[in-house]
C-alpha cells in the first residue's frame, strides 16, 4: 500500500500546477499585486455563495476576528465565551482586544455546549464566539436565545465552516461578523495566508475595510488606527480558481466521510462524527474527520508504521489546557475528548480507495 500522508501540501498545486502557474505570470504582469480586481471578484463570488452583504478579504482569520471584534468595540473588562475545543486563534482574538476569553465546554455534537454558555455569563459577559468546527455548523438555534436573552454579541469563528449550513443558513452568516480561514490545510486553502470577515452589517463592514489597511479611507485619509492585514491578489485569484468547483470539493469530502461511516460505523472502539446521510438540520463539508478512539495512541502508531498520516489538534491540547495562559476552569467533557480524539485524513488528494485502505487498518488494528 502507498503512503497517505495526512495532509500533502505539495498536492493541491500539483494537481492544478500549469493553471497556477498562468495565474501568478498574469497577475505580476498586471503588476497587481494588492487590493486589485481579483481580489474585489473573489470578494464578490463569496459574499453571493454565503448570501451575506459583505466579504472582506483579509491577511487571515485571526486578524479577521480580531478585527470584527474591534469593530464591535470590544475592549478591555469586557468577557467573551468561547470553547475551549478550538485553535487557540479564536480566543486570542478577543485577548488581543483587552478583553477577557471565558473558555466553556462542549457538548455531544463537540461544538460549543449551549447550556455551558449560559452558566458561564456573568454582568461582564458581552460576547458569544461559536466556533464551526471540522466543517460543522455549530447548533445556533439554542446559542442565538442565549444571546438574545442577555443581550450579546455573536462573531463566529468560521475558519473551518465554508460551505456548511444549519437549518439552510450558512456558518458564518449568523452573528454579527464571523472570520474564514484560507489557510493550505482548509477547504478553500491557497498557498500562504488568507482570510475573509463577512458580516451583514454596513457599519462593520466599513470598519473592517479600514482597519485591515492602516485604517485609511478610499481617499487616503487615515480615521483609525489600523493594521496592514489585506488578503493579497494572487492569494485571491488563486482562491477564486478553487472555488469556482468548491461545490466537487464539498462532495468529495462527504463522499471520503461517507466510506468512513460505512467501513468503521460498527466498530465499537470508535465514535465517528455525524455521517453525511445523517446530517439532520446541519449540512456539514467536513474540513476535518475528528474522531475519537480507544487506544488511540497506539492506533496512531499502527497506521504510522503502514504509512498513514494521522493528527491530533493543536498539540493535543485544548485552549484551557495551555498552562501559559493562566485558565482555572475545569471543563470535564473537553478533556474527555482530548484523551481520544484524533483526525483521519480527509482532503482532495485522498482518494475513495485510500479512505477503504485506511479503514480497513482501523478494522484489523482493532481484530475486526
Ligand atoms: C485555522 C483556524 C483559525 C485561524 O485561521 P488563520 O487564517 O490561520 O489565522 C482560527 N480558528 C480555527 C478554528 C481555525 O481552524
Amino acid at each position: 500500500m502507498h503512503a497517505i500522508p495526512f495532509f500533502n501540501y505539495k498536492g493541491a498545486f500539483s494537481a492544478h500546477e500549469q493553471a497556477y502557474l498562468d495565474l501568478l505570470s498574469d497577475i505580476i504582469r498586471r503588476g497587481a499585486f494588492i487590493q486589485q480586481r481579483d481580489l474585489v471578484e473573489f470578494e464578490q463570488h463569496l459574499a453571493a455563495y454565503m448570501g451575506v452583504k459583505h466579504a472582506i478579504g483579509v491577511g487571515n482569520a485571526t486578524d479577521g476576528l480580531i478585527m470584527a471584534f474591534r469593530a464591535v468595540g470590544l475592549g478591555a473588562g469586557d468577557e467573551v465565551i468561547f470553547p475551549s475545543h478550538t485553535m487557540v486563534a479564536s480566543p486570542a482574538s478577543a485577548a488581543h482586544c483587552g478583553a477577557t476569553p471565558v473558555p466553556v465546554d462542549i457538548g455531544p455534537d463537540h461544538l460549543i455546549d449551549p447550556a455551558a454558555i449560559e452558566a458561564a455569563i456573568t454582568p461582564r459577559t458581552r460576547a458569544i464566539l461559536p466556533v464551526h468546527l471540522n466543517g460543522r455548523t455549530c447548533n445556533m438555534d439554542p446559542i442565538l436565545d442565549v444571546a438574545r436573552r442577555h443581550g450579546l454579541l455573536i462573531i463566529e469563528d468560521a475558519a473551518q465552516a465554508l460551505g456548511s449550513t444549519y437549518n439552510g443558513r450558512m456558518a458564518g452568516s449568523f452573528g454579527k461578523a464571523a472570520a474564514i480561514s484560507f489557510y493550505p490545510a482548509k477547504i478553500l486553502g491557497c498557498f500562504g495566508d488568507g482570510g475573509a470577515v463577512v458580516t451583514n452589517d454596513d457599519d462593520v463592514a466599513r470598519t473592517v475595510r479600514l482597519l485591515r489597511d492602516h485604517g485609511r479611507n478610499d481617499d487616503g485619509e487615515v480615521e483609525t488606527w489600523g493594521l496592514n492585514s489585506r488578503l493579497d491578489n494572487f492569494q485571491a485569484a488563486v482562491l477564486e480558481f478553487q472555488f469556482k468547483n468548491y461545490a466537487d470539493i464539498i462532495s468529495h469530502r462527504r463522499a471520503l466521510a461517507a466510506v468512513y461511516e460505512s467501513e468503521l460505523g460498527q466498530l465499537a472502539q470508535l465514535a465517528l462524527p455525524p455521517a453525511p446521510h445523517d446530517d439532520g438540520p446541519h449540512f456539514d463539508v467536513y474540513q476535518n474527520y475528528e474522531l475519537e478512539a480507544d487506544d488511540r495512541d497506539g492506533l496512531r502508531a499502527f497506521l504510522k508504521d503502514r504509512g498513514i498520516g494521522t493528527l491530533i489538534q493543536w498539540g493535543g491540547k485544548a485552549v484551557h489546557q495551555f498552562a501559559g495562559l493562566g485558565f482555572t476552569q475545569t471543563l470535564p467533557e473537553t478533556d474527555r475528548f482530548f484523551q481520544r480524539c484524533m483526525m483521519l485524513p480527509m482532503n482532495m488528494m485522498v482518494t475513495l480507495d485510500d479512505a477503504r485502505a485506511i479503514a480497513s487498518c482501523i478494522r484489523e488494528y482493532y481484530g475486526a
